[in-house]
Formats: C-alpha cells, structure tokens, sequence
C-alpha cells in the first residue's frame, strides 16, 4: 500500500504538523516530514481528527432496503468522516440472533467504507418479554458488546435487571431507548406551550427522565453498565449528573439535532422535524450543549434514521419518526459547540470518535493521532460555509431537518486505516 503525507493539518485543532501514512498505519507525525514517495494532500488550515466513531446509527438492512442499506448509510457515515459505526438491531428480521449480527458484520467489511458493529436487540423480537441470545451474539463473529431496543423501551424493569446482569459477564453495555410506553401514547411532539397550542398529543419530559432514573439505579444495585440513547431533557441531564456523582457506571448521548432545534419548529407541520424522542425546548437545547461540554453527556451520536419519501410527506400525525444525520453531524457540532465556545477540537475528537470507541469497545477506533496508530482520519476544512443540499446525500434517504440551512465546515477526506474512502469531498 502507497504512502500518503496529510501535510499542515491542526491535529486535533493544534498547531499545523503533517502526518505520514504507511500502509494501514500512522508512521510519523512531525513539522516537515519529507514527501518522498508519498502522495501528498495539502491540508493547510483543516483539522484532522481521528475517524468519527458513531454510537448510533440505523442501517435498515436486512429488511427495509428502501430506506438504507448497509452500503447507501456506510458511504454516508464516509461522507460524513466516520470509520465505524454501530448499527442499530431493528432491523427486519431484528437482530436478536447471531445470524444476523453476522450478516451485518460481513457486510460492512464487504463494502469497506466503514467498519459496522451490529448491536444487538436485549429481547426476542424488540417484544420486550423474554430475553434474546446475548451470550451468541457476543461469542459470534460480530463480538456484539452494545445491546439495544433502540426503536422501543426495555420498560419491564425485571427484563432490563436481567440484561444488565448478563452482560456484565463480558463487559457489554445496554442501551437503553427512555421512553415510558403508557406517558408516551399517542404522543406526537414534546408535551408543553407549543403541543398545547397546536393541538398534538404531547411526549412528556418525565416519560424520559422516570426510566433513566429507574435504569441507572438498576445498574448501580447490579453493579453493571448502563447508557442512555439519545437524552432529550434538561431534567435528564440533572438526574445523570448526580448518578455519575454517585459513582453509578451510567454513560450518555444527545443526538445533533437535539443539540440545534427545538419543538417550535413543529409549528410548520413539516414531518422533517418529526424525531423520537422528540425536539425539546431552548432550555433543553441549552443544558444538553452545557453537559455534553463538562462532560455529563459523554458522547454525540447520530441517531441516523432514514426513511423513504413517502413515510415523510404526509400529514405530521402518520408521518414516520426520524431524520438522517450521518452527513451533517459535525458540522452541527461545529456551529452548536465550538463556535459557541463550549468546546475546542480535541473536545470534539473525545466526544466524536475517542469515548463512542471506548464505551462500544470499537477495536481500532478513537486512537490518539500518533506514529504507530491505525490510520483511520477525518479531514475537516472547518472555514467552509454552505447550505446543506440532500440532493447530494449519499444515503438513500433524504430526511434532513436542515435542507437549505447554512452550516459551517466540511468533511474533505476519510481514511480508514490508511484507505482513503473519501477524497475532496467525493467518495472514493
Ligand atoms: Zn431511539
């Protein structure tokens, strides 16, 4: 394999160095490295970062190729600059069984533009009534470590008791989707001002903060790991800032859209903005980017949910929940962390690619960027500003809150491990 010389990237936000890539590894970094027999990628002013590593992503496959398919979303994650992502298990079939997480697996590698790591669902069928082959789907070639119901909550506290029991014979995490059932029926949008003015049903901020509460003491009376997907709540930051104050082993995300929009934006009616759980309000949006800056939040993960047109353009009440997210991600945290000054780069890189590594066990992923490292890398020009087009999207689905919104920097290349994937902006 050729040699590639990133020269003058802020590594990490710092001062311009360059960064010899030798095969599948990172063999130098330094001032003036010599170009010598090296294909040379002038990155004066970008950042590099290690490879963005994504928590939370839905691939659709098997079962709803309209949507996405493990090609269409790793080519996304590329064009966005990830290198691995954990791909959600409900799927169709679900992946509840080691054949499936295989089949997933296999096909991530197949592809090559992004590593996938299946998650696997904690009950048989997403039913939530009897617990599915976790044991298998760790022992299978997947190495499933995340198991999740994502999509639906482990609301039976004895079911959710079991899984944090079993999983921590291997060190695995549950996943956990906080979503009360009986206080989200017929929910349509976040139950406050706005659901009561506009007349839909609303999705209480307690439907959410009641199961992490209930889950992260579950966790600390089984002295296993517990994290919560996609917190939505100011009050759910409170309650696990004081289980992390007590030592509970309980880890956090918030998605980007949580961290930029927020429930008024349902007054137009457009189903784009239609997500579970659902936009909150300013104060929410303000203490989510607060946690996720002193670190109570630990990570940001997409939440990517592609659905096809017509599950989108209908009216709100039979619309389906989800907006794609794979390729606007950093730029979301760009203009909603840094910019504001919440976080520098390095904040980033932690939040991004080293602890969604750690907390999946993603082997490879969310290394330092140093000499002896997997080369896998993203390249930002972070002074880009542009309206965010779906037209040139690489998923399948084009259900994007922020079409014709200006966001600032650009993904310009993705290298995993020292495979460019993607080059100026295109993939490879
Ligand atoms: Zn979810």
């Amino acid at each position: 394999m050729s040699k590639i010389l990133i020269r003058g990237a802020k590594v990490l936000g710092g001062e311009p160095q360059d960064v010899l890539i030798d095969g599948q590894t990172i063999a130098q970094v330094g001032v003036g490295l010599s170009a010598d027999g090296a294909e040379v990628v002038e990155a004066d002013g970008k950042v590099l970062l290690p490879g963005l590593v994504d928590l939370h992503t839905h691939l659709r496959e098997p079962g709803r190729e309209d949507s996405e398919t493990v090609l269409t979303g790793t080519r996304a994650a590329a064009s966005g600059g990830y290198t691995a992502v954990f791909a959600m298990a409900n799927t169709f079939p679900v992946a509840d069984t080691a054949g499936v997480v295989e089949q997933v697996y296999r096909l991530g590698q197949e592809h090559g533009y992004c590593d996938v790591q299946p998650i696997g669902a904690v009950t048989v069928g997403l039913e939530g009534t009897k617990l599915a082959e976790l044991g298998a789907m760790h022992e299978s070639a997947a190495g499933v470590t995340v198991f999740s119901d994502d999509g639906k909550c482990v609301d039976d506290a004895v079911i959710m008791r079991r899984a944090l029991e079993y999983v921590k014979a291997f060190g695995g995490v549950v996943a956990q989707h906080a979503q009360e059932p009986r206080l989200t029926e017929g929910a349509q949008m976040n139950e406050g001002v706005v659901s009561a003015e506009l007349g839909l049903g609303g999705w209480p901020a307690v439907a959410e903060e009641s199961i992490i509460a209930r889950d992260v003491l579950l966790a600390e009376h089984v002295g296993s790991r517990v994290h919560i997907c996609h917190l939505s709540t100011a009050g759910s930051v409170e309650i696990v800032r004081w289980a992390k104050s007590r030592g509970i082993d309980v880890t956090a995300e918030v998605t980007p859209h949580h961290l930029l929009l927020t429930d008024e934006l349902v007054r137009t009616y457009n189903p784009v903005y239609k997500v579970n759980p659902p936009l909150r309000t300013e104060r929410d949006v303000m203490a989510l980017r607060e946690a996720l800056a002193d670190g109570t939040i630990d990570i940001v993960a997409t939440d990517h949910a592609p659905h096809p047109h017509e599950d989108k353009d209908c009216e709100w009440a039979a619309a389906a929940m989800g907006m794609v997210g794979l390729e606007t991600a950093l730029s979301v945290v760009q203009q909603t962390m840094v910019e504001t000054g919440l976080l520098d780069w390095a904040g980033v890189a932690d939040r991004m690619s080293f602890k969604p590594a750690r907390i999946g066990q993603a082997q490879g992923h969310g290394r330092p960027v140093s000499a002896g490292e997997p080369a896998s890398l993203t390249l930002v020009d972070t002074a880009y500003r542009g309206a965010v087009d779906p037209a040139g999207f690489a998923s399948r689905s084009r259900n994007t809150p922020y079409e014709g919104r200006e966001l600032p920097g650009r993904v310009t290349h993705t290298w995993l491990r020292g495979k460019a994937t993607l080059v100026d902006g295109k993939l490879a």
